[in-house]
């Protein structure tokens, strides 16, 4: 059995479209599944609509309701505790990502792999703001951190039973971005590239302030990077303070200036330096507090002989 992890936030325009592609999907195929739709505090008619779905012995409908919205993230993560198949799959909600691709994912899932991810090719209809800042944040967060979080990914993936577990098990962090998660769990992945289709109906609900802080989510868990930046600052102002005193000593000797800003300059620049640097120092403590209150495993074993 595969399970389906749809989260679902005012979804009601889109989410009966939803249901019966998977229907069409699974009447034709020995698979069975079933779908969790995890309803993140809809104010619309979502609720009323999925569980008014037909139960049925190939496809079981698994409603989980939030008290309120709490966020994707915690839709998914709710999905994945909830979920019982021995594969699990996660899906947007808009058809953005085509439930068609679910088996031959599953397929390419079985032949050898452990996690099997989407991989964006082509982003049709989304607007190019919306572009031109996911790949902005990809290689940026790229960028900062040391884990290889794949550009273009989004959270339509299927994985088995055992990295859902490891999943559960591991994510015990507040505010966990997920794609860096699945991306730092390892495992062999394999990227399936798709083209995304439009928003099948409804409007996004990823507000532009609710993007802004994904990217903070995205950056703040999986980099340090940014608490160093003092370190090089001072670098900087110590070369800054060191080249100052060389051109005081050169003003001194051999031109006229106004007595005591050059002085004042070198004070200033390794005030500053020092300051950074300290800042940097900080930073570094800073750093390895936030590890050790994130609590991730140093490592996961894929394999061992018991
Ligand atoms: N979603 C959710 N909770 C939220 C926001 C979004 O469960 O607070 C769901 C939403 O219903 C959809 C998925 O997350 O199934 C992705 O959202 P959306 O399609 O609006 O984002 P976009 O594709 O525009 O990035
Ligand atoms: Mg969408």
């Amino acid at each position: 059995m595969i399970s389906i992890v749809i989260p679902c936030f005012n979804e009601e325009q889109v989410i009966a479209k939803t249901f019966s592609r998977l229907q069409t999907i699974f009447q034709s195929s020995k698979e069975t599944a079933e779908v969790i739709f995890v309803n993140d505090g809809s104010s619309d008619r979502t609720s009323e609509i999925l569980w008014s779905f037909p139960q049925s012995s190939q496809l079981r409908v698994v409603p989980v309701e939030f008290s309120r919205n709490f966020g994707h993230s915690a839709a998914v993560l709710a999905g994945l505790h909830a979920a019982q198949g021995d594969s699990v799959a996660i899906i947007d909600a808009d058809l953005q990502d085509p439930p068609e691709l679910l088996l031959p994912m599953l397929e390419k899932l079985q032949s050898g792999y452990d996690i099997v991810y989407g991989k964006r090719v082509q982003r049709k209809a989304e607007t190019l703001f919306k572009r031109a800042t996911a790949w902005l944040f990809y290689r940026l967060l790229r960028f900062l951190t040391d884990v290889d979080i794949p550009a273009d990914a989004g959270d339509f993936r299927i994985m088995t039973r055992e990295v859902a577990d490891v999943l559960k098990r591991e994510i015990n962090e507040q505010d966990p971005f997920l794609r860096g998660l699945v991306a730092w769990v390892g495992f062999r992945q394999f990227p399936f590239e798709y083209s995304r289709d439009p928003r099948a109906d409804g409007e996004t609900k990823y507000t532009f302030r609710k993007m802004v802080r994904f990217a903070m989510t995205g950056v703040l868990g999986f980099s340090n990077t940014p608490l160093y930046f003092g370190v090089y600052l001072s670098f900087i102002s110590f070369a800054v303070a060191i080249l100052s005193i060389f051109y005081f000593i050169y003003l001194k000797f051999n031109a006229f200036t106004v007595p005591g800003w050059v002085s004042i300059m070198i004070v200033v620049a390794f005030y500053g330096a020092f300051q950074f640097l300290f800042f940097g120092i900080t930073g570094a403590y800073i750093a390895r507090i936030n590890k050790q209150v994130t609590n991730r495993p140093l490592f996961v074993i894929r394999k061992s002989k018991p």
